[in-house]
């Protein structure tokens, strides 16, 4: 059941510990959204799934095995991640962004990796920008390539770090919209968010990640209506 498992996961940027000790299973299937206050470590959690980030020490996880014993091409495939910033190729056409992974490391001929590309802009609903450059479009528009980007690489799991937070407020809700198709179509899903309306109706549970620890964890309903912790109602009522 648990595809991805952090395992008294501990990280340090010299003397600053920034990871103090994670340890939390994410169900296939599952979408887990993590909050927490600036600095708290949530990008770095997401970082070390990808080995973007190398720990300390403990263990990261993925369908059982260790991420340290998988070869990192491998991984990088199998553990998708879309960035606050888009991280698109400026140079490339929305399509060639998409192609380019189905190409280099998927190994698809030219014929198969448009086939592919244009399906995953599809389902993001930008087939029609397919020859745009990253330049023409808007940033709702960036942030659903770079997800069709990711989803080409067949993943196992999907990370979003901020994926909404660069975006006018009103380009927001078509990243949202895309980000609830996935999780209904059964994707797994582990998303860093202050949008609270995205995880009141669509995770499965809310982990609240302060000063590098993980200091509470449930549905929902439970840290916004009956926080264990102080600090996650504090935190909760600021957004909200
Ligand atoms: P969050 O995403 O919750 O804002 P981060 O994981 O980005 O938190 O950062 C946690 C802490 O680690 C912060 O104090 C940040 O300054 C520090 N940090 C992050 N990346 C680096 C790095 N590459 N080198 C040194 N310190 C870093
Ligand atoms: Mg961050």
């Amino acid at each position: 059941m648990t595809l991805l498992e952090f395992a008294d996961v501990h990280q340090s940027y010299g003397e600053e510990e920034v990871l103090d000790g994670i340890s939390f299973g994410v169900d296939r299937g599952a979408v887990e959204v993590i909050i927490g206050p600036s600095g708290s470590g949530k990008s770095t959690l997401l970082r070390c799934v990808n080995r973007l980030t190398d720990i300390d020490s403990g263990d990261i996880r993925l369908d059982g095995t260790s991420i340290y014993a998988r070869d990192e091409n491998e991984l990088r495939q199998q553990v998708g991640m879309v960035f606050q910033d888009f991280n698109l190729f400026a140079h490339l056409t929305a399509l060639e962004n998409v192609t380019l992974g189905l190409r280099r490391v998927r190994g698809f001929s030219k014929e198969e990796a448009v086939a592919d590309a244009h399906d995953h802009l599809e389902r993001v609903g930008l087939l029609e920008q397919a020859e745009s450059y990253p330049a023409e479009l808007s940033g709702g528009q960036k942030q659903r390539v770079g997800i069709a980007r990711a989803l080409a690489m067949d993943p196992e799991i999907m990370l979003f770090d901020e994926p909404t937070s660069a975006l006018d407020p009103e380009l927001v809700g078509e990243v949202v919209s895309v980000m609830r198709d996935l999780a209904e179509e059964g994707m797994t899903m582990l998303v860093v968010t202050h949008e609270m309306g995205f995880a009141r109706s669509t995770a499965s549970r809310l982990t609240f990640l302060d000063d590098g620890r993980l200091v509470e964890q449930g549905p929902p309903e439970q840290l916004f209506e009956r926080p264990e912790h102080e600090r996650t109602g504090t935190f909760l009522r600021r957004l909200t």
